[in-house]
C-alpha cells in the first residue's frame, strides 16, 4: 500500500518537472495537459484547480514552489481568492504582460481565459529589468522554472524565457490558455434577451474555436505595440529620426565568451570616445549600445542614418522613414556585417565567434526598425453597455504605452499597469460605479510615463495589486469622475 502511494508521488513528481522544464510553449502545453490527465485534474476549474495540483505534487522541489505561490496568495487584496469569484476575463495577447496580469486576477478567483496568435516563444531580444520587475519575478517562483534567474548580477531576461516561466505560473493559478487563437473584434451581446441571454464575446480566428462561445465582462488588451480594440485614442509623440538594430549570436557558454563584459545602456550613452573610436575605425556610427549576455548574446544600437548609408546597408536615402527601411531598400548581407562589426568592436573583440543566432523566420536574427514615432494611448479603460451587459476595456503593456527601448522601461512599466489593472477589477467586482472606477484608473495611468526604478517605492517585498504599496506620490483622486464620462459608452451613444 506504502509502495504505491510512493509510486504515485514520484510519477506525479516526474510528471511535474516535465512541465516545469519544458523548453517551449508548445512542449509546456502538451506536458501540462500530460499531468492533468495523468493525475486526474480538471484544469478547467479554474477555483480549486491550484489546491489540487499542490495536494497531488509534493516532492521536495514542488513544495518549495508551493511555499512562495501560496505567500504571494496571502496579499490580503485577493480575499482568499474570492475578491472577484464571479468575474470572468479574456485576455488578448500571451506577452510577458498578458500573462502577467493573468496571474494577478486569478489569484482575485477570477476565470481568466489568454488567447495567443502564435504558438511559439521564439523573441531571442533580452529585456533588462528593474530591480521590483526581479523581485516581483522571484515572488513567483521564477528560479524554480530558470535556474539562472538571477544568477550574479544578471538583471535581464530573453522575452521567450520570461513568457515561458510566466505560461507556467499562470497554467498552476489556473489561466486557461489558448494558442494559435487570433482575436479579431468584440461581438456585442444579441438585443432583447436581458441579462439572462449572451454576454459580450470575441469573434476569433479560427471562427469556430470553442472561446468564440466564451461570454466575459471583463476584456484585456494585452496584444502590443499594434492594439486592436477599439475605442482608445493613441498619442503619438515624435522624436529625430532613430534606427534601432538588434542582433543575436549563438551563446555557446564558454569560459571566453563568460569573461567578455556586458554594456548596460543607460552609462553608455555618455561614452562619447568609445563612439568617436568605433566611427574612426569601423565608419559606424552609433547613438548608444547595450549588449547583454543571456541566451544568446544580445546586442541593441541605436544607428545614424548616413553611416548605414555610407556603409551600403541603406541603399538610397528617402524622407519617409517607411520607405527608406524597407525590405528593398536594405542590403542584408551588408546589415549582418554592419551590427557584427558594431558588435566585435563593442565587445573589443573578445567574443571568440560572432555566429547569428536563427530566428523564427530561420534567418539569421538581426532585425532594423524605426522608433522615431512612440505611441501611448489617451486612456488606459472604458466601460461599454449594451443589452443590459456592462464590460469593462482595458489595456496593458505595449498596448497601453509604448516603451522606449534604451530606458528599459517595456516591462518594468507593463508589469505596474498590469497590476493597477488588476486592482480596478476587484473594484469592478465590488460593484464600484463606473465612473468612480475609471477616474481612479487614469489618476493612477497618468503617473505611470513619469516612473523610474528611482522614483517607485523602494519596500519591494510590500508591493501589492494596491498602487499605494508601490507610488509614493499616489494621488488617486486627480481625474474626476464627470472627466471621464467619455469612457463610458451605453448602447445609446452608439
Ligand atoms: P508583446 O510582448 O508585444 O506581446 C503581445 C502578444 O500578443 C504577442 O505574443 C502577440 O503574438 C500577441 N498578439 C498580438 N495580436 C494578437 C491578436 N490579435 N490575438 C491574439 N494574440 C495577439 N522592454 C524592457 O522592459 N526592457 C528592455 O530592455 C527592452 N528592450 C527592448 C528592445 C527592443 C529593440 C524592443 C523592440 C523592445 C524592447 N523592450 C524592452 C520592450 C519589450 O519588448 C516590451 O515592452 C514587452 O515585450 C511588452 O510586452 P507585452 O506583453 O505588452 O507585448
Amino acid at each position: 500500500m506504502g509502495e504505491t502511494e510512493d509510486e504515485r508521488n514520484s510519477q506525479a513528481g516526474q510528471l511535474f518537472e516535465n512541465f516545469v522544464q519544458a523548453t517551449t510553449c508548445k512542449g509546456t502545453l502538451q506536458a501540462f495537459s500530460i499531468l492533468c490527465r495523468q493525475l486526474e485534474l480538471n484544469p478547467s476549474d479554474h477555483r480549486g484547480f491550484y489546491s489540487s495540483l499542490k495536494a497531488a505534487v509534493t516532492y521536495w522541489k514542488a513544495k518549495g514552489l508551493w511555499g512562495k505561490l501560496d505567500k504571494r496568495a496571502s496579499h490580503k487584496e485577493y480575499s482568499k481568492g474570492k475578491a472577484c469569484t464571479d468575474t470572468k476575463c479574456l485576455i488578448i495577447g500571451g506577452g510577458p504582460c498578458g500573462f502577467r496580469i493573468a496571474i494577478e486576477l486569478a489569484l482575485l478567483g477570477a476565470k481568466v481565459v489568454v488567447i495567443e496568435k502564435r504558438d511559439t516563444f521564439s523573441r531571442n531580444n533580452v529585456l533588462h529589468l528593474w530591480p521590483y520587475t526581479i523581485q516581483d519575478l522571484r515572488d513567483l517562483g521564477a528560479k524554480k522554472f530558470y535556474g539562472k534567474f538571477c544568477a550574479g548580477s544578471i538583471d535581464h531576461i530573453s522575452i521567450r524565457q520570461l513568457q515561458l516561466m510566466l505560461l507556467k505560473i499562470a497554467l498552476i493559478v489556473g489561466v486557461e490558455v489558448h494558442v494559435s487563437v487570433e482575436f479579431i473584434k468584440l461581438l456585442e451581446p444579441p438585443e432583447d434577451q436581458g441579462t439572462d441571454g449572451p454576454g459580450w464575446r470575441a469573434e476569433v480566428r479560427p471562427a469556430d474555436h470553442p472561446v468564440s462561445n466564451y461570454d466575459f465582462d471583463v476584456i484585456i488588451g494585452a496584444d502590443g505595440r499594434r492594439s486592436t480594440l477599439d475605442g482608445f485614442r493613441r498619442k503619438e509623440f515624435r522624436g529625430k529620426l532613430a534606427i534601432a538594430i538588434t542582433a543575436n549570436f549563438v551563446n555557446r557558454n564558454t569560459t571566453a565568451e563568460a569573461k567578455v563584459e556586458e554594456i548596460s545602456g543607460v552609462a553608455f550613452i555618455f561614452n562619447q570616445k568609445f563612439f568617436l573610436e568605433l566611427k574612426e575605425e569601423t565608419g559606424i556610427d552609433l547613438e548608444n549600445i547595450v549588449y547583454y549576455k543571456d541566451n544568446t548574446h544580445y546586442f541593441v544600437m541605436t544607428a545614424k542614418k548616413q553611416s548605414l548609408l555610407d556603409k551600403g546597408v541603406i541603399l538610397n536615402d528617402y524622407i519617409e522613414t517607411e520607405r527608406l527601411l524597407a525590405s528593398d531598400n536594405v542590403n542584408q548581407e551588408a546589415l549582418l556585417s554592419y551590427a557584427r562589426e558594431a558588435a566585435d568592436f563593442g565587445t573589443n573583440y573578445q567574443l571568440p565567434s560572432l555566429d547569428y543566432a536563427i530566428n523564427h523566420y530561420g534567418q539569421p536574427d538581426v532585425a532594423m526598425f524605426d522608433f522615431t514615432c512612440m505611441y501611448a494611448s489617451e486612456n488606459a479603460a472604458l466601460v461599454r453597455e449594451k443589452n443590459n451587459h456592462q464590460l469593462l476595456v482595458a489595456l496593458v503593456g505595449d498596448s497601453l504605452l509604448e516603451p522606449f527601448w534604451p530606458m528599459g522601461t517595456g516591462c518594468a512599466r507593463g508589469f505596474l499597469a498590469a497590476f493597477d489593472t488588476a486592482w480596478m477589477i476587484k473594484g469592478w467586482a465590488q460593484g464600484k460605479g463606473p465612473l468612480d472606477l475609471l477616474s481612479e484608473r487614469e489618476s493612477i495611468y497618468r503617473l505611470l510615463p513619469q516612473t523610474t526604478a528611482e522614483n517607485i517605492s523602494k519596500n519591494f517585498e510590500q508591493y501589492t495589486i494596491d498602487p499605494a504599496t508601490r507610488y509614493p506620490n499616489l494621488n488617486s483622486t486627480c481625474v474626476r469622475p464627470h472627466q471621464v464620462r467619455h469612457l463610458y459608452i451605453n448602447g445609446e451613444q452608439d
